[in-house]
């Protein structure tokens, strides 16, 4: 098991459009794995590749139990709905907001074996799929907020981390989000 540090907000990478992946081969491969472990230590649903400091259009999304999915050059083909909902983010850690997402998608991926699929998804997951598709592109939750709600959050941000500017966290397994 390789845990990948995270990247946290205010590491350019998590602005930077990351780029098409333009084979799968074993490294996307074990970069689809490290992003799983990371994920799991990490206790989130979801995990792009740029959060652990690679622009490579990669992510993957865990949003129940057993049910991962894995989004390489993913692209959103169908968008149904729209709800507001609490989200979260690795790289801004016990910071949350309410984002307005689709209610349901159906996502192209390309799996692991190389085919592109379509996989339709609802709920949590639909959300955790945009999310992530946000940050392949470089954009990050809090853009999706009103400019008043994001002031209070980013300020939030930085009383807690009282001066801290490091922007890269080393994950272990024992690693709590509380
Ligand atoms: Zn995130």
């Amino acid at each position: 098991m390789t845990l990948r540090a995270l990247h946290l907000l205010g590491s350019p990478v998590l602005r930077q459009p990351s780029a098409e992946v333009a084979r799968v081969d074993d490294e996307v491969r074990t970069l689809v794995k490290d992003l799983f472990d990371t994920m799991h230590a990490a206790k989130g649903i979801g995990l792009a590749a740029n959060q652990v400091g690679l622009a490579r259009r990669v992510a993957v999304v865990e949003a129940d139990e057993h049910d991962q999915l894995i989004l390489i050059n993913p692209v959103l083909v169908e968008k149904k709905g729209s709800v507001k909902g609490e989200e979260g983010c690795l790289s801004i850690p016990e910071l949350f907001g309410d984002v307005e997402r689709a209610t349901s998608v159906v996502v192209e991926t390309t799996d692991l074996t190389g085919q592109r699929i379509r996989v339709e998804a609802e709920g949590l997951k639909a959300r955790a799929i945009q999310h992530e598709i946000d940050h392949l592109d470089g954009i990050i939750f809090l853009d999706r907020l009103s400019p008043l709600k994001r002031r209070l959050l980013l300020r939030k941000w930085q009383k807690e981390r009282k001066g801290d500017t490091s922007v890269i966290k080393e994950v272990t397994a024992a690693t709590v989000e509380e």
